[in-house]
């Protein structure tokens, strides 16, 4: 009997962070080292030295991460823009200035103050509501890393140079080392942190290989050349698996790649229902680089561009011209294809990093200046953005999104600061668009609740189910003790949906959904029942959302939807639509080449 057969098989449940199954031996990286660190005092007349070292050691890193910009084969290079990202915050005053300031100021040496300060910011961005501003803690995290490696000489991780094929098994993996990962060498990765929205994730997503994250444990528990299986589907690691195990995954992996391979096949052709209505099925990206993965699943446009990460890792906001840019090479690539926009969805705490405004400091993130109340603060920033975006609009056809919004009052006076953006230009004579469609995110309670108002002033709605359901249930969205109640089939969001879906026909305009509900190929008959025309979704699932949609009926749709609206619980409406679709979306989302035809 071979040793790994002696041994117990174990399950380790984690995040699904990117979907997809592997088989293989571990391969642990000891990223560990680095936190180790300890507190000395330094002399007073040594601590010019001190920070001096500190200078270096931050040079060396800079250095290090244009190493890996450069290195960074081209069909990766989409991913390198938050290594740019990295070489920003390197230098950024929150976190450089401080570190200097905090060795100066406690007399101490430069590995604890840079401990200190980094420690100081978790705790900031950690306290923020949105997860997507959370996740950026490991940016901060990674780039610190990547200094005290340089100021305590420990060699960095070479994922580079790994030349077999293995599973990573990481306490965390920073967006520069999985950027480095060779496809040919790493078959998938393990991590003890992270979660779905992490940078980690986005890229795996983005490498298509498989990643369970947030295990915990996983370093303690795993030794290299150990075998274990990579479940991305289900979110979970089974380490020591037995024949019997390993037989059904490696099925299931064959599976896995035969479903992948036959969707994508199909996924530049339309999403026509049975009863020949087309829906649109849209991607939703953070940074202009994912364009291309939206087009290659078979996008049918941008439904959600999260236009906040440009604002993020850096001390200064974006330039006019530089989001003008940013925005033209989304709409050069997409060639026509529409293109929606959401206007800065930031919050107070996320805007105090960089360089301290109005509602820095909050209580509660969630229920502060963020998003579109941040914007009518800021007028500033907000006309920046919408003149570039008005630009951008004079070469491809542009949405614009307006998130938050709570209020009538909103609506109008965003859309006066837009006139007045599209005046300015008019005035100088620089060229934009004059028929940008406007759009507002239902994602507020009294958005839904004012919806008939609101259809009267908009072009379009696009429901964000992340925030409404965090809003309607009271649940914070990242906070792990109370998903049990993240519910989109909750009775109460059911009746939420439908009041929207109600006021966007009685005001005759289209409506769209861009939240994470869309990318669930089970809720589709709830959707499209709905009358929901557009649906937008992270890039990999568009595939398998298009191929179910080809076999649903809209008008059978609307009649399913009066019977779950009539259920009283979400575990009630998911039985009733389990046993009316289950199967139908399973085949849809796992087809053979029979069932396609
Ligand atoms: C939402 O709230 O559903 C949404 C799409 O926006 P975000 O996840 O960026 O808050
Ligand atoms: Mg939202």
């Amino acid at each position: 009997m071979s040793e790994a057969l002696q041994k117990e098989e174990t399950r380790l449940p984690g995040i699904d962070a990117s979907p997809g199954i592997c088989i293989g031996k571990a391969y642990l990286l000891d990223n560990e080292g680095v936190n180790i660190v300890e507190r000395y005092p330094v002399a007073k007349g040594q601590l010019k030295n001190e920070q001096n070292r500190f200078k270096a050691a931050v040079k060396r890193a800079e250095k290090e991460l244009q190493r890996v910009i450069q290195n960074t084969p081209e069909y990766l290079r989409q991913n390198t823009a938050i290594l740019e990202a990295h070489l920003v915050l390197l230098k950024d005053k929150m976190l450089y200035g401080k570190t200097l300031e905090a060795i100066e100021k406690e007399g101490i040496n430069a590995e604890w103050a840079l401990k200190m300060v980094v420690t100081q910011a978790r705790n900031m961005f950690a306290s923020m509501e949105d997860a997507y501003f959370r996740e950026r803690v490991s940016d901060i995290i990674h780039v610190s890393d990547r200094i005290l490696q340089n100021l305590m000489g420990s060699k960095p991780v070479d994922i580079g140079a790994i030349d077999k094929r293995v599973i990573l098994v990481a306490r965390d993996l920073s967006p520069a080392e999985t950027s480095q990962i060779h496809l040919e060498r790493v078959k998938g990765f393990v991590t003890d942190l992270g979660g779905k929205a992490s940078h980690t994730s986005i890229i795996a997503r983005t490498l298509e290989i498989p990643a369970v994250q947030g295990v915990g444990d996983a370093t303690r528990k795993i030794c290299t050349d150990d075998l274990i299986i990579v479940d991305g589907i289900e979110g979970v690691v089974i380490l020591h698996p037995e024949e019997s195990t390993l037989v059904e995954y490696s099925e299931r992996e064959v599976e896995f790649a035969r479903r992948k391979a036959t969707l994508a096949r199909l996924s530049h052709r339309p999403a026509r229902t049975r009863d020949g209505i087309d829906i649109k099925v849209m991607g939703n990206i953070e940074l202009p680089e994912e364009v291309v993965s939206v087009l290659d699943h078979g996008g049918d446009g941008i439904g959600l561009y999260r236009t906040e990460f440009q604002y993020l890792s850096r001390p200064f906001f974006p330039t006019e011209e530089e989001l003008f840019d940013r925005y033209c090479d989304v709409v050069e690539v997409m060639a026509g294809l529409p293109v929606t926009i959401r206007t800065l969805d930031i919050n107070g705490d996320k805007a105090l990093a960089n360089g301290g405004v109005p509602g820095a400091g909050e209580v509660n993130p969630a229920l502060g200046l963020r998003g579109i109340r941040y914007c009518l603060k800021k007028t500033e920033v907000f006309r920046t953005q919408l003149r570039a975006i008005l630009r951008a609009a004079a070469f491809g056809p542009i949405r614009v999104l307006f998130p938050m919004i709570a209020t009538l009052e909103e609506v109008v006076e965003a859309k006066r600061c837009l006139r007045e953006a599209a005046e300015s230009l008019e005035k100088e004579g620089t060229e934009h668009g004059a028929d940008v469609s406007v759009g507002v995110m239902i994602e507020v309670p009294s958005a839904v609740i004012t919806a008939e108002a609101l259809a009267e002033r908009v072009d379009f709605f696009s429901i964000g189910t992340n925030d409404l359901i965090q809003y309607s249930l009271a649940i914070d969205r990242g906070n792990r003790e109370v998903m049990h109640l993240f519910q989109p089939l909750d009775p109460a969001i059911l009746r939420l949906l439908k009041i929207t879906a109600d006021a966007a026909k009685a005001g005759g305009i289209p409506l769209y959904m861009c939240g994470e509900m869309a990318s669930y190929p089970i809720h589709l008959p709830v959707l499209i029942g709905l009358g929901i025309q557009e649906l937008s979704m992270n890039p990999q699932a568009i595939p398998a959302v298009k191929n179910t949609l080809r076999a649903l009926d809209t008008r059978q749709s609307r009649d399913f939807l009066e019977e779950l609206l009539k259920q009283r619980s979400a575990n009630a409406a998911y039985g009733l639509l389990a046993e009316a679709y289950g199967k139908l979306v399973e085949e849809r989302s796992f087809p053979t080449e029979e069932e396609i035809g």
